[in-house]
């Protein structure tokens, strides 16, 4: 089941959330510093145990932590390209970040996941096109996969609102 609401994806009780962070781990702007502003120190702590085994998380990987102090159980740390006009492979890149934080959601036993709309922010990636390949991702994965049972898009801006809820009667 996907469903989509406009709102801050710190609120959710969900049993993960998924932060769109970049590949240092060490916290932005944006979500990312929204996630670890509510969350607390201890999420930092966990992805500084993570760089300290892997190095970071190169961009369309995902790693998991502690939620914190927020109601959600964990926070999947995915990283989306930077858009760059289309040239750098980023459509591809963008649908590994969902997949991997889908995989990694799996691997933990999640059912509720909720998604902000990664890369469209400070990364620039052109909203309609990142909403596409987020529905499909989801949705393809959702068809073979029965541990995950509802899929939040969390839309922070009106406009993402608007296309993916248009998006969303597609999928129905
Ligand atoms: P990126 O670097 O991947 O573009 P950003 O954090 O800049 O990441 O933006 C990703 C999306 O997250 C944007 O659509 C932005 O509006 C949205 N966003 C920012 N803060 C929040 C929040 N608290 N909850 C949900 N979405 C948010």
């Amino acid at each position: 089941m996907i469903e989509v609401i406009q709102g801050d994806i710190t609120k959710i009780p969900v049993d993960a959330i998924v932060n769109a962070a970049n590949t240092s781990l060490l916290g932005g702007g944006g979500v990312d510093g929204a996630i670890h502003r509510a969350g607390g120190p201890e999420i930092l702590e966990d992805c500084k145990k993570i760089r300290s085994k892997q190095g970071g998380c190169p961009v369309g990987t995902a790693v998991i932590t502690t939620a914190g102090k927020l109601p959600a159980k964990y926070v999947i740390h995915t990283v989306g390209p930077v858009w760059n006009q289309g040239k750098s492979n980023e459509e591809a890149l963008l649908a590994s970040a969902y997949l991997s934080s889908l995989k990694l959601a799996v691997e933990h036993e999640v059912n509720t996941i909720a998604f902000p709309n990664i890369s469209t922010g400070i990364y620039r990636f052109p909203k309609q096109r990142a909403a596409e390949i987020a529905m499909d991702t989801v949705q393809q994965f959702l068809a073979v996969n029965a541990v995950i049972e509802k899929v939040i898009f969390v839309c922070f801006d009106g406009e993402n609102l608007e296309i993916y809820r248009e998006l969303l009667k597609t999928v129905r």
